[in-house]
């Protein structure tokens, strides 16, 4: 793999050697690739590296399902932005090391955009998303054909010395949170499934990682509510254009109504790519202050050239997200109009 060099490996290992005080970050709203990339590189930097100081900051809280990934991590390693925002600037500006996971950018961050702007700490980027900017890092890991942050990760472990090519010699807590990661970000293996991807899986089972319990996990823990709440939207809010777009607006009357939690929604927006003719789907959700914007695609229409022109976003080819900041009311018929523009003018 391209950036995957004994020279970064090198550098990597020699990077986190020299700190005393390595903290990781990810995106805003972390999904289970964000989440489990972070839980594995903190035991890495804990137990195969020996950095007891390290810690993890999260800006937002992670959903229910990844409960039992965010529970490995150490109470006193782990700092939520959420009620908390001094720690998290504070464990940033001290920190000597800052690695940053599954985001491409800092504003992905949400809140810890500026402390991490004017850090002074060395930086290494591990990442699966188009076009980082990879001036601002000592050291930089992006491939975007590969499934997740996950699978990058665990080939760039496999890499050290320290686990020497044999995922035996990862910690546990490690390999349980790279197989989570990697199988929500493909959508247990519906999507972004690379040959690297299915060795990787084939590795984590050898060595013993429990994947019937992962799944039981991510899929089979939700509240009665939030199925009733996908029931509802799919019934009730989806549209259809004749572009060939669907489209779900799901306001805050309806998420509080449906006693909905962060993460409930997660995979809605795949739903509509069952109807044949639907080429894409945009799912948009009232939050504070913005309106959230996931999109999906099928091969051959880009879910992250339409964020990137209407929806103040971007992502991978095929999914993407964005936001609008506008009333809730405005959003389906600007989603209509937009997605018109889009599938006569800048797709084929
Ligand atoms: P999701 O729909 O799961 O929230 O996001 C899918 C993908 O879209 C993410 O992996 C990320 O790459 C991208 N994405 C989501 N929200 C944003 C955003 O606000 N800005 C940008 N640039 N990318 C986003
Ligand atoms: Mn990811």
């Amino acid at each position: 793999m391209k950036d995957i060099t004994p020279y970064n490996i090198e550098r990597f290992i020699e990077l986190i050697g020299m700190a005393e005080k390595p903290v990781i970050v990810t995106h805003a709203k972390p999904d289970g690739d964000a989440v489990g990339s972070t839980s594995a590189m903190l035991h890495f930097l804990m137990k195969t590296c020996g950095k007891a100081e390290a810690k993890v900051v999260l800006n937002d809280d992670c959903p229910r399902y990844l409960t039992f990934i965010k529970d490995a991590i150490p109470a006193e390693s782990l700092i939520t932005r959420d009620g908390n925002i001094e720690k998290a600037k504070e464990t940033i500006d001290s920190s000597d090391l800052i690695i940053c996971l599954d985001f491409n950018a800092f504003h992905r961050t949400g809140g810890l955009e500026a402390s991490l702007s004017e850090s002074k700490a060395r930086k290494i980027l591990i990442d699966h998303h188009l076009d980082p900017d990879r001036s601002i890092y000592d050291l930089s890991f992006s491939k975007n054909d590969i499934s997740s942050a996950c699978e990058l990760l665990f080939w760039i472990l496999m890499a050290t010395p320290q686990i020497a090519g044999n995922a035996e010699n990862l910690p546990a807590e490690s390999a349980t949170a790279l197989l989570t990661g990697m199988t929500t970000d493909t959508n247990n293996f519906g999507n972004s499934v690379y040959p690297s991807t299915l060795n990787m899986a084939s590795e984590l089972l050898r060595i013993g990682v429990d994947r019937d319990f992962i799944l039981q996990k991510i899929n089979q823990e939700h509240s009665e509510s939030r199925l009733r709440l996908k029931g509802f939207v799919l019934k009730e809010l989806m549209k259809v254009t004749k572009d060939g777009v669907a489209y779900i607006v799901l306001d805050r009357k309806a998420q509080f109504g449906y006693k909905m939690q962060e993460g409930d929604t997660e995979g809605f927006v795949n739903e509509p790519l069952s109807i044949g003719k639907v080429r894409m789907s945009i799912f948009a959700r009232e939050d504070a202050g913005e309106v959230r914007i996931s999109i999906r695609s099928k091969k051959g229409t880009s879910a992250n050239r339409c964020a990137k022109l209407f929806f103040n976003g971007g992502g991978h080819e095929n999914a993407a997200g964005g936001k609008l900041y506008m009333p809730i009311e405005e959003v389906g018929e600007y989603i209509a109009k937009h997605t018109h523009i889009y599938m006569t003018e800048y797709e084929d």
